[in-house]
């Protein structure tokens, strides 16, 4: 066995290829094999242990986020050190073996916006490489760069220099780690919006997101946490993750049911990760004078929030604030992860080997069974 800091596992120790599932084209799914080269002295190696399926990838697939195929999906990924390189190893503290999380966007370090801790909103591109702002594994990096390996929904993951990780208790078990990536994006949610002890909170849209964004409220010290949505068994889940009340939209107007929730008040933060303009709309009507709204669901090229009137906005001194993905969101979702304060695992209801990942998707959006958290776990073999 090598051991830390000796540089690349021995060639011979090395899977030589991993196997992919690849979007080829829209609503394309193929399965497809790709070579690994050894690492070089600044990258490493990652064994996916298990990667979140996120309503973005089904978007990817169907064509609705720009044009990045031929892609490898998957940013929600968890894994172990397969191999890494002598430079990289003594910079990032890791050895073969050891559990991390890699966050999803890969960012230059140099330009204004990463130099203030603003990462996710990096302004460097690569044109040589043609590549966008912003670049994000499983999301915009075509998997014709060089070495293919940049999505989740793969057996092994490249690491470059720039490539943000963290490493992960050995002892957490991957269906709780697996999480670490919407909670951070939640965890940024809470942090935009924020909230400070004894604040009231309302969450719009259940989802594996807003679920913990409600726990991740609760951590920053909220006083009261409602949770609004339309599904009564993700609601009722939501209780478990920190949610004080629930309200479900269809049942009740929500103005009067949070206020009745509240003692006769609006909320002092509401957020919105439901991802359709009704929700952003429904949010501002939520908040108190003077409150924050967080925007942090994805509604698309269509949405369009409008405010009718100067007393929706202007009168109200409302705080817009847009969140987007998770800069800054890792370290305390581990730390949560770690505390355990909630059952992180029942979120993850489903595991497919990437065989499956068109039987997983039919399943996700046949809403037939309540499918929270899907994830493929890439050691698996379809039993299908
Ligand atoms: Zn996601
Ligand atoms: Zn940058």
């Amino acid at each position: 066995m090598p051991v830390a800091n000796d540089g690349p596992m021995p060639s011979a120790a090395l899977p030589t290829s991993s196997r992919q599932v690849l979007f080829s084209a829209p609503d394309v799914i193929e399965q497809t094999v790709t070579a690994i080269p050894e690492p070089g002295p600044h990258d490493a190696l990652v064994r996916v242990a298990l990667v979140g399926i996120c309503a973005t990838d089904l978007h990817l697939l169907a064509g609705h986020i720009g044009d990045p195929f031929p892609l490898v999906p998957g940013h929600e990924f968890v894994g172990e050190i397969a191999a890494i390189g002598a430079e990289a190893a003594a910079a990032r503290g890791l050895a073969v073996g050891d559990h991390v999380a890699v966050e999803m966007l890969l960012p230059c370090r140099s330009c204004a916006r990463c130099r203030e801790g603003r990462y996710n909103l990096c302004e460097a591109d690569d044109m040589a490489l043609g590549l966008p702002r912003g670049r994000q594994y499983g999301v915009n990096i075509p998997r014709t760069v060089e070495p293919g390996l940049w999505g989740g929904y793969s057996e092994f993951l490249h690491v470059p220099a720039e490539a943000v990780t963290h490493r992960l208790p050995a002892s957490m078990p991957w269906t709780r780690a697996v999480l670490v990536e919407p909670l951070a994006v939640a965890g940024r949610a809470v942090a935009r919006g924020r909230v400070a002890p004894g604040d009231t909170v309302v969450v719009i849209g259940p989802g594996p997101v807003g679920i913990l964004t409600a726990a991740a409220a609760r951590a920053a010290g909220a006083a009261k946490v409602v949770v609004v949505g339309t599904r009564d068994s993700r609601l009722a889940l939501s209780r478990a993750f920190g949610a004080d009340a629930t309200l479900n939209s269809r049942d009740r107007d929500p103005v009067v049911g949070v206020r009745e929730l509240l003692g006769g008040q609006l909320a002092d933060v509401v957020v919105e990760v439901a991802g359709v303009p009704a929700a952003q709309q429904q949010a501002v009507s939520l908040v108190r004078r003077g409150g924050r709204v967080v925007l942090a669901g994805a509604c698309g090229a269509h949405a369009v929030v409008s405010f009718l009137a100067d007393e929706d906005l202007l009168t109200r001194e409302i705080d817009i604030l847009p969140s987007f993905l998770s800069a800054g969101g890792f370290e305390p979702a581990v730390a949560m992860l770690e505390r355990h304060d909630f059952p992180y695992e029942q979120l993850v209801t489903h595991s497919f080997a990437l065989d499956d990942v068109a039987l997983a998707y039919d399943l996700i959006r046949s809403r037939t069974e309540d499918v929270v958290k899907a994830v493929l776990d890439p050691s698996s073999e379809s039993t299908r």
